[in-house]
């Protein structure tokens, strides 16, 4: 099954309490690697910062887990925002929060691939930044195209590792990581580390079904 089809699917076939503990634990196990690539290039915290989030959401996830999908999403955006903090917590809100909303205004079943690129492009906005400025954005707008190519979703884990790898040789130009110029050249963007290790997550969940 394609991914766009398996994801418009996932209210039905993976309970979305469980598709919050997959997420939580990837984090939590690569929490001092995303520190560690964070550390070379900005301040050191991204790991910590993006395991607060999930716990957060982990916490509420009875509540996330019964409302409709589209008010999940923006739920756990504004909870993400609220508890990542930094430069990361609006941006990975805003993503949850437009696809919630894009949803949510009847963008329905094969047209997930729109909801998700419209989320990446208010992402891109809410950071005044694009693709090829070595942030999570390198990841998305790829990954938002494969889903518009309908790419299977066992295929999507290891594009997103890739489009994460490809920012290693690119030069900040967003972030506290452009204050170093040609010197953050050779580091993985934590942000693109952090967005492929979720991804994986949910295209996982999403392809074992897996259940709460
Ligand atoms: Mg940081």
């Amino acid at each position: 099954m394609n991914a766009t089809a398996q994801i418009a699917q996932s209210p039905v076939s993976v309970s979305i309490g469980a598709l919050i503990e997959r997420c939580r634990s990837e984090i939590a196990t690569h929490a001092d690697r995303l520190n560690g690539l964070d550390c070379a290039i900005g301040d050191g915290d991204h790991g910590t910062n993006m395991l607060r989030g999930f716990d957060a959401l982990l916490a509420e996830r009875e509540l996330l887990n019964a409302l409709p999908i589209d008010e999940t999403l923006v739920e756990a955006g504004r909870i993400l925002v609220m508890t990542i903090g930094g430069a990361s917590g609006p941006l990975y809100g805003t993503l949850l929060i437009e696809l919630g909303r894009a949803l949510g205004s009847g963008v329905v079943n094969n047209e997930f691939s729109s909801a998700f690129q419209q989320a990446v492009d208010a992402v891109a906005k809410r950071g005044k930044s694009k693709g090829g400025d070595k942030t999570l954005l390198d990841v998305l707008y790829p990954v938002a195209d494969l889903l518009d190519e309908q790419h299977d979703i066992e295929g999507l884990p290891g594009m997103a590792f890739a489009f994460a790898e490809s920012t290693v040789p690119l030069q900040a130009m967003r972030g506290r990581a452009s204050f170093l110029g040609e010197r953050s050249i050779g580091h993985m963007d934590p942000g693109a580390a952090s967005c492929a290790l979720l991804i994986a997550a949910v295209c996982r969940a999403l392809n074992e079904g897996c259940r709460a």
